[in-house]
């Protein structure tokens, strides 16, 4: 059989994998969930014009380089889980959808006529191509995360979120890039886009010799400039280059940081995070100020040396609980994953929210649906939709994973209410008002989306 070469993103990636070119059997969907639900609810639910928390959705340009800060194609080759691979009756189910496909099996020829269809379909939509999509996967607000935004991707559909994890890194990164292989090959990613950061603010590449100053007119000032382009919330994807435990750090310990060693020098790891913990707390305080909610990457993967526990939500607990950061909305990218019941623990916490994205891609509706009960039994206004949506490479685009990850969150939901219902824990219009929560208007009132 001849080698497919296909290009995976995952989780905010692009990855290479070859696979076999197998044909294969035509799957409807994703998991078969009919027995467990209520067709009432399921009806509701399908219906329901979803606010996408969190996606790297490209822009119209074939080449567009902005839709990740940290594309994880670098730490190739690494696992890949089932639905994400080529072999998932998740990319067939999507093209179904989409482009209409009617074949039973995805061979040489059939992949070829189907290519062709995308291709004229985006070439007919050109700019709306982004907004089409969208309205064929029943979303009608979309989370861009994104170094900047670009054609087809303009609002109200589509609202940008930025990446800030640079700013955290003003000093030479050696030290801490050596601490694994994954992160010798992310460091640099950062390093760059500083200096497009510095570089868009009109400073030269030398950086300013005081933290004060640094603060004010890089740190402030690119988030000003972020804010001012019409972006809602700012990530960090920072558990990928150190452990989220961010400490309270006083002004003059992270100054004597910054002065000594911002003209030179390699700072020993314990002596970075001084700064570096500053920084985020700085930032944090800044988005409460500017009115943008902070997204956090809270998932144990990926790459090869990930640090799983550096991802943990409890460790936050400390910045949650910071009374000088309770005017910042914070949210937990994914959910914690794994973590999930540390998640549940810090929804507790009245600025504290969570996602779904990515849940929505890599496990099943009936894995993500027992997680969703107990957020949902408990917090039901702090959980968000989300997709992680993002190319996979040619043939296997943004817009497929965000129908996969919709009709899994759509499929998920109902199957944790449809068991809420049963157990009289919740009315079936109160389920359809969780419902809608989750898909729409919690993100709506976090944002301030003003939908109607
Ligand atoms: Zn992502």
């Amino acid at each position: 059989m001849k080698k497919l070469i296909t290009i995976i993103s995952f989780v905010g990636m692009t990855v290479y994998m070859t696979s076999c070119n197998q044909s294969r059997p035509v799957n409807e969907g994703t998991t078969s969930y009919q027995s467990t639900t209520d067709p009432e609810l399921a009806e509701f639910i399908s219906k329901i014009k979803a606010v996408d928390n969190h996606s790297h959705v490209n822009t119209i340009n074939p080449d567009d380089k902005g839709s990740d800060a940290l594309p994880l194609d670098v730490l190739l080759p690494f696992e890949i889980p089932t639905r994400l691979r080529p072999e998932s009756p998740d990319w067939l189910a999507a093209y179904k959808a989409l482009y209409g496909f009617t074949g039973s099996e995805l061979n040489e020829q059939s992949m070829k006529e189907l290519m062709a269809t995308m291709e004229k379909v985006m070439k007919e939509k050109g700019e709306k191509f982004p907004e089409w999509a969208l309205d064929q996967t029943g979303i009608e607000v979309m989370l861009a995360n994104r170094i900047a935004m670009g054609p087809g991707l303009s609002t109200p559909r589509f609202r940008w979120v930025s990446y800030v994890d640079a700013l955290l890194f003003p000093l030479s990164t050696k030290t801490e890039a050596a601490v694994t292989p994954d992160r010798e090959k992310l460091f640099p990613l950062e390093d760059q886009l500083l200096k497009k950061y510095l570089s868009d603010l009109n400073v030269s590449n030398k950086l300013p010799a005081t933290l004060d100053e640094y603060l004010e007119r890089v740190v402030a000032g690119t988030l000003e400039a972020q804010k001012n382009n019409g972006c809602i919330a700012m990530k960090f994807e920072v558990a990928y280059l150190r452990s989220l435990d961010f400490e309270k750090v006083g002004l003059q310990s992270a100054s004597e940081v910054y002065s000594h060693y911002i003209n030179g020098g390699e700072p020993s790891h314990e002596k970075y995070k001084l700064l570096q913990d500053f920084l985020f707390r700085y930032i944090a305080r800044e988005a409460g100020r500017l009115g943008m909610a902070v997204h956090i990457h809270s998932f144990p993967a990926a790459g090869n040396y990930y640090v799983a526990a550096n991802s943990d939500p409890l460790l936050l607990e400390p910045v949650f609980n910071d009374p000088e950061l309770r005017n910042t909305k914070f949210v937990l990218i994914h959910a914690g994953g794994t973590f999930s019941e540390h998640t549940s623990a810090m929804l507790w916490k009245p600025n504290v929210y969570a996602d779904i994205s990515a849940l929505t891609r890599l496990w099943t509706p009936d894995q993500l649906a027992i997680v969703l009960r107990d957020w949902l039994s408990q917090f039901p206004e702090k959980v968000l939709f989300g997709t992680d949506a993002a190319s996979f490479g040619p043939g296997l685009g943004w817009e497929l994973g965000a129908w996969i990850a919709t009709a899994t969150g759509r499929q998920a939901l109902t199957i944790a209410l449809s068991g809420m219902i049963r157990s009289n824990e919740v009315s079936r219009s109160r389920a359809n008002e969780i419902a809608t929560m989750v898909m729409r208007t919690n993100a709506g009132n976090l944002y301030n989306l003003r939908l109607k």
